[in-house]
């Protein structure tokens, strides 16, 4: 496999990709190892883990300038990445002790009889990943199925191929077995040889089209699966907010790293009271987001990590434009080398645009002028997908009681594009199946045991 730079075209590597013979060895050999890895005493597990973190830490940049150079994310937001990476293994440092803890929930007085829960791994876990975030999204899962005492076959994307061996290596370094960790790299073929091996979950982050594909064909083996996939995340702006404040914070969230988050903002919804002096805010501060070379720190919007997903944007512009949206500013690939788009603000959009139904995965965002929040809910509700929305109100009570109607995941007031680790990470409809993150994204590696304990 070729690891190409998105933003020059530079090679940056060449890597031997894995076939479907060395996945079927790796799976044999994590199989032999995990029931060692599984009896290992925690606090052993605990300590691998916070050396990987510590090493994670170390290494801060070089692993970031790895990141930017396959995948375009701007140096300073790869950086960002990383420095978070520490508050999520610790919030799973902190907790698993405790989600692992035998619970007896019911002891008879005269001692005759207990019952009691105890909690086992899974075993061995296929952990297929994406590339917009691959030491988050992947974390979410290795981290915690580690610390749970599952082995891990991990298939990074093949936009963070690099990035995955590097993950690979730091954990050997950390002290965990290399068959009890193994990252097998290459394009979907190799993701789908991972998930055919007898494995005992699936924990899959990526779109709605691949994600379905692997339900369909992990379904009738009776395993543990999750799937994080897409969204088409809305917003709504009420009419009683600091528009200046909303347009900034909405502006972020649906441009950061290029617009390429599962919770990007990707669609707004704004009270017609305030919609014209929001949109010119907005798009004021679009017009100050920095386009240019990742690797400079000013940089804000870096490449597109997929080239194909320029013309993705540009249809979506083009469908936006004939159907009566407002281009007002941005629509086309920049002029320079490399997978770079414009960040690009459609007005007057409507629930009929593409830009307002697929995910687009970029930074464009579309904008619709409402006239009562029943009205914004209603739009917001019209998506296959359920992974975030957002209300901006200075009246919390009012937005709360506008998220409470809306079916997602996750739910933001005065906020976006924010995951926190001490709150389950989970989607509704298209946008997935199961919990990663909280205590729920640790339960999500374990299986429990019911004990009914007599006197004898
Ligand atoms: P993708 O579906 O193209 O690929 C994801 C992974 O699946 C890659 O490793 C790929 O090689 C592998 N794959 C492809 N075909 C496969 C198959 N048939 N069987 C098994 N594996 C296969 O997604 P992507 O482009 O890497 O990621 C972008 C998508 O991920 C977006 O839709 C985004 O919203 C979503 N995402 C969701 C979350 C979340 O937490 N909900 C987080 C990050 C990204």
């Amino acid at each position: 496999m070729k690891i190409v730079n998105p933003a020059n075209d530079a090679l940056v590597a060449e890597v031997k990709d894995d076939s479907a013979a060395t996945v079927a060895a790796a799976y044999e050999r994590a199989r032999a190892a995990q029931p060692a890895w599984a009896r290992t005493p925690l606090a052993e597990r605990l300590a691998a883990v916070k050396h990987f973190r510590d090493l994670v830490t170390k290494r801060r940049d070089e692993l970031a300038l790895t990141l930017t150079r396959e995948m375009g994310k701007p140096i300073t937001q790869a950086q960002n990445e990383l420095n978070a990476l520490r508050g999520r293994i610790d919030f799973f440092l902190t907790h698993t002790p405790s989600v692992l803890a035998e619970e007896t929930v019911f002891s008879q007085e005269d001692g005759a009889l207990d019952e009691v829960i105890s909690h086992e791994p899974l075993g061995v876990v296929a952990n297929v990943s994406a590339w917009n975030y691959p030491w988050f999204v992947g974390s979410n899962v290795f981290v915690p199925a580690l610390l749970t005492g599952n082995a891990v076959l991990y298939k990074p994307s093949e936009h963070a191929t690099l990035t995955g061996q590097r993950i690979g290596e730091l954990w050997r370094e950390a002290g965990v077995p290399a068959d009890v960790f193994a990252t097998l790299v290459g394009e979907g073929v190799i993701g789908a040889a991972v998930v055919e091996q007898p494995v005992d979950g699936v924990f899959f982050t990526g779109s709605y089209a691949t994600g379905r594909r692997i339900a369909e064909r992990v379904s009738s083996r009776m395993i543990r699966l999750q799937l994080e996939l897409g969204g088409k995340d809305p917003t709504y702006v009420t009419d009683d907010v600091d528009v200046r404040a909303a347009a900034e914070s909405l502006a972020d969230g649906a441009m950061y790293n290029g617009g390429q988050s599962c919770c990007s903002v990707e669609r707004i919804y704004v009270h017609r009271a305030v919609e014209q002096a929001f949109v010119e805010a907005f798009v004021d501060v679009v017009k100050g987001f920095k386009l240019g070379d990742p690797e400079e720190k000013a940089t804000y919007i870096g490449p597109l990590a997929r080239r194909e997903q320029l013309d993705v944007l540009e249809g979506q512009v083009e469908d936006a434009v004939a159907k009566g949206a407002r281009l007002l500013t941005g629509g086309r690939r920049a002029d320079r080398p490399g997978a770079f788009f414009e960040p690009t603000v459609l007005a007057g959009a409507t629930n009929a645009m593409r830009v307002m139904r697929d995910e687009s995965f970029g930074p464009i965002i579309g904008i619709a002028g409402v006239a009562s929040d029943d009205e914004a809910v209603a739009l917001m509700n019209d998506t296959e997908y359920g992974l975030t929305a957002g209300a901006y109100s200075k009246d919390r009570a009012r937005a709360a009681r506008i998220l409470e109607r809306v079916h997602a995941g996750t739910v933001y007031v005065n906020a976006c594009d924010r995951v926190s680790p001490r709150l389950p990470w989970t989607g509704r409809k298209h946008s997935g199946i199961g919990s990663t993150l909280s205590t729920y994204g640790i339960r999500a590696f374990l299986q429990p045991k019911a004990w009914h304990k007599k006197a004898g």
